[in-house]
């Protein structure tokens, strides 16, 4: 796929990934509708920043729990291109509690977390069915993470959202077929605002003991998961229903 004239819908596009790979695709002459729920000023400085590169660029607030909300945000970014080729779910959500502690779980963590995490990117992937499938060459990119996969990571309901993200990913991979391939990519330890709030004081000790597990010897940057985002996009038209790993072979380990 050729994103140069295209457009796309990136939500959680604030900060981190969703900024990162919402100025990869302008950089490639990609139209950009950027979405975010709290984060307004960082929102409106990645649409001007996206905007430096050449293409159009918005902002679209909104809850990707909300059902009505991605509707809103899909019709406003088609109204806008008049068109939309590309979806990129990134938003997501987590609370950090030790796996063992099971009664620190409640309910509106589970809820909280699968209604963002799930629901969020089905409801898009719905709202836009249509406008991708018009695309001719219509993408819809998960991002997942190794928690999903490996079920180690900030809580239990994260790790299982997660999993189901990469189960959505082949399920919606076949009902979309052929007009919409429906990938995924699963990052592990991310530099940035997440894991540093999360973690807090043990942020970098965490980090230094993920690159010490990675065969690579490296954890991800936003960019880097940006580049494997358009690698996806833009490399083979055959690949749908696929998870990438991302994670500076952490998951592979080292000898
Ligand atoms: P981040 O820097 O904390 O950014 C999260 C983004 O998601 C923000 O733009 C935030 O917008 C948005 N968001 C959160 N809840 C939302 C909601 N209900 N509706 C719309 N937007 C919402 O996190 P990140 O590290 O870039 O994470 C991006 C994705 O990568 C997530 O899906 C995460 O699970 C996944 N991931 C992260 C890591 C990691 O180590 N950080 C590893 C693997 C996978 P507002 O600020 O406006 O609320």
């Amino acid at each position: 796929m050729n994103i140069s004239g295209k457009a796309a819908l990136v939500t959680g596009a604030s900060r981190g990934v969703g900024r990162a790979t919402a100025l990869a695709l302008a950089k490639g002459g990609c139209s950009v509708a950027i979405n975010y729920n709290r984060s307004r000023e960082e929102a409106e400085q990645t649409a001007e920043d996206a905007r430096a590169c050449g293409v159009i660029a918005i902002c679209v607030p909104g809850d990707v729990s909300d059902d009505e909300a991605c509707r809103a945000m899909v019709t406003a970014a088609a109204r806008t291109f008049g068109r939309l080729d590309i979806l990129i779910n990134n938003a997501g959500t987590t609370r950090f509690i030790p796996h063992a502690n099971l009664e620190a779980v409640t309910d509106q963590d589970w809820d909280r977390i699968f209604s963002v995490n799930l629901r969020g990117p089905f409801h898009c992937a719905r709202a836009a069915r249509k406008h991708l499938e018009d695309s001719g060459a219509g993408a819809i990119i998960n991002v997942a993470s190794v928690a999903g996969i490996a079920g180690t990571g900030s809580s239990i309901p994260y790790c299982a959202s997660k999993a189901a993200v990469i189960n959505l990913t082949i399920s919606l991979a076949r009902a979309l077929a052929p007009k919409i391939r429906v990938n995924a990519v699963a990052p592990g330890f991310i530099a940035g605002d997440w894991l540093r709030e999360g973690l807090g004081p043990n942020y970098e000790m965490a980090k230094q003991a993920a690159e010490n597990r990675a065969a690579l010897g490296k954890v991800c940057e936003p960019e880097d998961v940006a580049a494997a985002i358009l690698g996806l996009l833009t490399g083979s038209d055959l690949i749908t229903g696929q998870t990438v790993v991302c994670d500076g072979g952490a998951l592979v380990g080292r000898l």
